[in-house]
């Protein structure tokens, strides 16, 4: 990998902070960073100042989506069941992603752990379903894991990163730098070993498998409302639930813009670009249900 082909990767983030699983890949590629929120959490206080500096020393640069919700705007947004603020969001990423010619996309995996993190793969498949249509272009479209074992599956990565001494140690220092989530990383070095984080591995976009993987196993947060409810305590804000597992392949409600989520069977046969995706080949259907007020004790 050169940094001649640096001009067209964008790395696409739920929160600010993400970008550090792919810190040396950002250092070889210097790509267009976005982040839906400011990475607020249940606090006012917004890390984007954070991560600038990083982007600021890894050569990266802040694209027209950087921050542009707080975590609790995020989150009421999606019990309100406001597909058409996501939707507004995903057309703003394509237009972005064309303007700046991006080729190569990198983000969130959908990890069934934070419905944000979720939504931004969403976006980001969507995103590049649609860009791939207008511009008849193939994009590359990774994924790396948040949350979960960062190496994990690592067989399947497409691109695999070993970062040498000078540059595990870059990457440690700019986390331990990043003071607002200095707990979340000495968590991720306690849960999988130092060493994990010296290899960065993107693998293709797992989201299919994960949606299919939902209707039997409900992501976490949904599971922790439920248990929280039988527990009789108040989760107003704690429980997500995505009502859209069950409804795959149904029909969008005529209300609903619907591209947000592309489940066209083939929709990944980059070689026919010839039809712009229809709104009949995206759907989006009950996209959050707003259920968890009601199921507030
Ligand atoms: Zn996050």
């Amino acid at each position: 990998m050169s940094r001649n082909d640096s001009g067209n990767v964008a790395i696409v983030v739920a929160h600010p902070g993400h970008e550090l699983m792919v810190h040396h890949y950002m250092e070889v590629h210097r790509p267009l960073y976005f982040c839906l929120t400011d990475g607020s959490g249940g606090n006012a206080q917004s890390r984007l100042a954070s991560t600038s500096n990083l982007l600021h020393e890894v050569g990266a640069r802040p694209g027209p989506i950087y921050g542009r919700f707080s975590d609790k705007d995020v989150y009421r947004l999606l019990l309100q069941g406001r597909v058409d603020v996501f939707v507004d969001l995903l057309n703003e990423l394509v237009e972005n992603l064309i303007d700046a010619d991006v080729r190569i996309v990198a983000g969130d995996a959908m990890e069934g752990f934070n419905p944000g993190h979720d939504v931004c793969r969403a976006l980001i498949d969507s995103a590049v379903a649609i860009v791939e249509a207008r511009t008849g272009r193939p994009l590359q479209n990774y994924e790396f894991a948040v949350h979960n074992a960062p190496a994990m599956d690592s067989e399947g990565a497409l691109i695999r990163l070993e970062l040498d001494d000078d540059a595990f140690a870059r990457k440690i220092d700019a986390a331990m730098a990043y003071r607002e989530i200095r707990e979340d990383v000495q968590d991720a070095l306690d849960r999988f070993g130092r060493q994990a984080f010296a290899v960065e591995c993107l693998r293709p976009s797992s989201m299919r498998g994960m949606l299919e993987q939902f209707e039997t196993t409900p992501p976490s947060y949904e599971s922790i409302g439920e248990s929280r409810v039988s527990e009789g305590r108040r989760l107003r804000g704690k429980t997500i639930e995505l009502g859209w597992w069950p409804s795959l392949g149904q029909p969008a409600q005529p209300a609903v813009p619907a591209q947000l989520f592309p489940i066209a069977a083939n929709r990944r046969c980059a070689s026919s670009h010839t039809e712009a995706p229809s709104p009949s080949s995206f759907f989006t259907t009950r996209l959050y249900a707003a259920r968890a007020a009601s199921r507030t004790p």
